[in-house]
C-alpha cells in the first residue's frame, strides 16, 4: 500500500466511525447531520462538530548501545516493543513521554526529540514518535501495564512489532544506525 492509499483508506475508514459515533448532539442531545464532508451539526442548537484525534506517544529510550524495549500484558505474541500512551488533557507531548516512562518503567530521560508521526485508525490514533536517552533510575515494572522488558543491542533484537507501525519503523532505524 502506498502512502497515498493509506491516506485514503484511513481518511474513508475514520469519517465513516465519526459518522457513526455522532449521530446526537453532544451538547443538546438532538439528532445530528452532516454538515459538509467532514462534520456533522446539530439539527436544534447547530452546534458543528469535526472528527477529534487521540494523539499518543511512543519512545525509544537509549543508553549507550542499548534500547529499552518492553512487554506490555496486552500484546498477544511475545514480542517486545516501545514504551506508549495517550497523550493526557493539559499534558505536551513531551509531558506524555516523560511521564509514560516514569509510570511504566519508574526510569527518568532526558533530550526528548521528535521522530515521526503516523495516523492510526483504530479508532481516530495519531500516533507521535520520540526518542530520548536514559537520565537515571532502576528498571521497574510498577504500574502492572508492562510484564517485561529491559536494554536490548542491535545485534540480538528481541521479537518485534510488525511494519508498517511507526514503532518499528524507529526501532529499525536504531537498528540500521540511522539515528542521531
Ligand atoms: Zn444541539
Amino acid at each position: 500500500m502506498t502512502p497515498g492509499q493509506w491516506h485514503d483508506a484511513v481518511r474513508e475508514a475514520e469519517l465513516e466511525h465519526f459518522r457513526a459515533t455522532h449521530r446526537y448532539c453532544g451538547r443538546c442531545g438532538a439528532p445530528a447531520e452532516p454538515a459538509s464532508e467532514k462534520s456533522v451539526r446539530c439539527t436544534k442548537c447547530g452546534e458543528e462538530v469535526f472528527p477529534r484525534l487521540n494523539p499518543a506517544t511512543v519512545v525509544l529510550v537509549t543508553r549507550g548501545e542499548e534500547a529499552l524495549l518492553v512487554h506490555a500484558r496486552n500484546f498477544s505474541r511475545p514480542m517486545y516493543a516501545l514504551v506508549a500512551g495517550f497523550v493526557e488533557t493539559a499534558e505536551s507531548l513531551e509531558e506524555c513521554v516523560a511521564r509514560e516512562v516514569m509510570e511504566e518503567t519508574s526510569l527518568k530521560i532526558r533530550d526528548i526529540r521528535y521522530f515521526g508521526s503516523q495516523s492510526w485508525p483504530f479508532p481516530s490514533q495519531l500516533m507521535v514518535a520520540f526518542t530520548a536517552k536514559y537520565d537515571s533510575g532502576e528498571l521497574e515494572f510498577a504500574d502492572g501495564e508492562l510484564t517485561s522488558g529491559g536494554w536490548f543491542s542491535r545485534e540480538k533484537p528481541p521479537l518485534l512489532p510488525t511494519p508498517p507501525s511507526l514503532s518499528r519503523q524507529l526501532i529499525d532505524a536504531w537498528i540500521e544506525g540511522k539515528l542521531r
